[in-house]
């Protein structure tokens, strides 16, 4: 048995579904294969491996690209200048000005957009105008596809590539180009995790059936403010809206309780301090109270620049910036370096996920409801008056 294939035998929750494996196989004798979860797995083809090892020594969960940085990443929090751009990201718009300048210089860039059927996959855009496919959050496990081998291609040709995605496809992608390239930036974002496609799948179907009614989704709509999570549906018939916030909507309440993300990233390699990329990207949680000056409830974005490429990159954005020490950089946003912590009902709610049929809004429900003593608080201090002779039996 090969060592990849060990690997998931043995320890599936190592495989980060990076596609670095079956991108390198010389003899295609790897595919992804989606579990009952409804994350992907490499399957090889025996009949087909000729055991050179190639996918072993690329796999990041096997082997990480080190970096030899050792200082602290220089902090900025970020406002991009162009407020419509800004408006449809889902932080301060930092990622798009990066990616104009590479498309300016005839670059490619390469990110996550929805396809048909509204589930995620990794693809590329050369021109400013299509861009858009790209921004924006989407809070589930991106298929990379070819992406890497693209990638690739067009480093070869001489182009400037960008690439976004998460900590460990980008690990993924540098693991499997092997060598530096001066004409590729590579930017990751702080992930809090990637929860299941089949999960978001099931989600979708119930919460608005025809899929070719949807015109837009949102993760991050902003329009009761950047810092509360909100999941839009834009529809095309009457451009009618489907809109719930962080307290309604029962994905997003799924996703940050962590009840469904990909197993490997409850114990993620790749948040830490010092990372082997250009810049990493976030939210800056926490700026209100860290720097005011740079709030305005419309989204501002704390940038990480680790490489030499990242700093000057930082001095060219056309958007208000201002440094900030790393430490307090990430005092609301632990992400940066720890990784997300499994719902203790994760166990449970999969197994009820894989015996249809089921409201799948109603499972979630069900393993995320707040505990019956924080509800009974909760009511009682909606009624009237209680809230303000509670403080005043207190004081
Ligand atoms: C699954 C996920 C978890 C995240 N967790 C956190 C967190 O815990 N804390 C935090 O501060 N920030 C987190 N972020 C990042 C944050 O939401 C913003 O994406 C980031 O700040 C960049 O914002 P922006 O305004 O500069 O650009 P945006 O226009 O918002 O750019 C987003 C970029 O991310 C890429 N992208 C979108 N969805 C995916 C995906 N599913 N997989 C791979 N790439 C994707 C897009 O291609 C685009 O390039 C997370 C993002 C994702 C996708």
């Amino acid at each position: 048995m090969i060592a990849i294939e060990k690997m998931i035998a043995e320890d599936h929750a190592n495989c980060v579904g990076c596609y670095a494996c079956c991108s390198v196989c010389p003899v295609s004798a790897i595919i992804m294969q989606e579990d009952m979860e409804g994350f992907r797995y490499p399957q090889v083809d025996t009949e087909k491996c000729i055991q050179c090892g190639a996918c072993e020594v690329t796999c990041p969960g096997l082997h990480q690209v080190q970096t030899s940085e050792e200082r602290e990443p220089e902090s900025w929090a970020v406002i991009s200048n162009d407020l419509t751009s800004r408006e449809q990201s889902s932080s301060g718009g930092v990622m798009s000005l990066v990616a104009e300048d590479v498309l300016r210089e005839n670059g490619i860039v390469f990110g996550a957009a929805f396809d048909e059927k509204w589930e995620v996959y990794h693809t590329f855009v050369e021109k400013v105008e299509d861009l858009d496919k790209l921004r924006a959050s989407k809070y589930l496990q991106s298929r990379i596809g070819d992406s890497y081998k693209k990638a690739k291609a067009e480093l070869e040709r001489g182009r400037e590539v960008l690439f976004v995605g998460t900590p460990c496809q980008t690990i993924g992608l540098k693991n499997f180009l092997k060598k530096e390239y001066n004409n590729l930036t590579v930017v990751d974002f702080i992930c809090h995790g990637v929860p299941s496609p089949a999960v978001w799948r099931e989600y979708l179907k119930e919460r608005v059936g025809d899929l070719n009614e949807i015109r837009r989704i949102s993760f991050r709509n902003k329009n009761l403010s950047w810092e509360r999570y909100l999941l839009s549906f834009l529809l095309k018939n009457d451009n009618k809206y489907l809109a719930a916030d962080l307290n309604e909507d029962l994905y997003l309440r799924g996703f940050l309780h962590n009840l469904y993300l990909r197993p490997s990233c409850y114990h993620c390699q790749f948040c830490r301090k010092n990372r082997p990329v250009d810049i990493t990207l976030a939210d800056f949680w926490g700026v209100k109270n860290v720097m005011p000056e740079m709030y305005d409830e419309k989204g501002t974005s704390l940038l990480f620049a680790h490489s030499e490429k990242g700093r000057k990159l930082v001095q060219q954005l056309n958007a208000l910036k201002k440094k900030v020490p790393f430490c307090n950089a990430v005092q609301y946003n632990l992400a940066m370096v720890y990784p997300a912590i499994p719902s203790k009902h994760r166990t449970e709610f999969f197994r009820d996920f894989k015996n249809k049929p089921y409201n799948i809004c109603e499972l979630i429900e069900k393993y995320t409801k707040p505990a019956l003593k924080v509800r009974i608080k909760k009511v009682i201090k909606n009624i009237p008056g209680v809230y303000w002779l509670v403080r005043k039996i207190k004081n």
